[in-house]
């Protein structure tokens, strides 16, 4: 009898070893997404095809390490692509709060201060700066007290600002800046216990389901993966304050997301890895 584990194909890290350890029941879950249905249909993400060419890693030029596509530690693309990343300019600050347990390569949070370095810091927990809540900051964690972003009026909590498109258009970013935490769900709720976080207003997110491929154990589809998260709030936030268009202006935010859902789905065809499974 050939031994399955023996068998297993020899795939790039870190994009298709999860999969693997999905049961049956999440496997499901996946096909019933696929085959023939693409969920970035209709979004404005610019052809990824060029990081094919990257054959392998090569050297981040700030520290030299090897990498793939960008730099997780430097959150610079690598040299070769760095010209054709796509920029994308958010319509808030944001700020990402990361444990420092958490795997750099793999967090999505880094897709986000690459393609929108302007808008968006990451800081390592407990290194963060000191938050003022007068100063239009708020955390993204689902306390009992956040406010669903559909509730939120800008007026109300975002300071001077009497009309939601005017200022924000004559002065670009407006004076908001929004915290996202980054880590997995019980380390995240040991972050917001952070007294510099504690007293910050939260707000909650538009229910929506992940497509990660790195799913938490036990975590509901709608345990969204940073960037998934970052992106349907810049989106919400630009529908409900600065236009009733959206013409895709922040689709790009999941481009390194798109192409590496991609690149999975194509390598490890959920339809194939159930039957294997099964
Ligand atoms: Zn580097």
């Amino acid at each position: 009898m050939n031994n399955l584990k023996g068998c297993k194909p020899k795939l790039n890290k870190p994009f298709c070893q999860d999969l693997r350890t999905l049961s049956s029941e999440e496997l499901k879950q996946v096909r019933c997404r696929l085959p023939g249905s693409n969920p970035f249909e209709g979004m404005k993400i610019k052809n990824g095809a060029f990081l094919d060419k990257l054959d392998g890693r090569t050297l981040c030029k700030k520290c030299g390490k090897s990498r793939k596509y960008f730099c997780y530690s430097c959150y610079i693309p690598l040299p070769e692509i760095e010209n054709d990343i796509p920029i994308v300019k958010l319509p808030c600050f944001i700020d990402i709060i990361k444990h420092p347990r958490e795997t750099d390569g793999k967090s999505t949070a880094i897709h986000a201060s690459i393609i929108a370095a302007e808008s968006v810091s990451i800081y390592t927990f407990p290194d963060i700066p000191h938050y003022n809540k007068e100063e239009n900051v708020f955390l993204v964690f689902p306390d009992k007290n956040a406010i669903p972003l559909e509730d939120f009026s800008y007026n109300k909590y975002f300071g001077k600002c009497e009309s939601k498109s005017e200022e924000i258009s004559k002065n670009g970013l407006p004076p908001v800046r929004i915290i996202f935490i980054d880590s997995t769900w019980n380390q995240t709720k040991r972050i917001h216990c952070d007294e510099r976080l504690k007293d910050l207003q939260c707000l909650q997110l538009t229910t929506r389901e992940t497509l990660f491929w790195r799913y938490q154990k036990g975590k509901p589809k709608t345990y969204l993966s940073t960037i998934e998260a970052i992106y349907y709030f810049v989106k919400d936030f630009h529908l409900k304050f600065i236009s009733d268009n959206y013409e895709g202006e922040y689709d790009n935010l999941l481009f390194f997301f798109k192409y590496m859902y991609e690149k999975i789905h194509t390598l490890y065809d959920p339809v194939s890895l159930l039957a294997y499974k099964e």
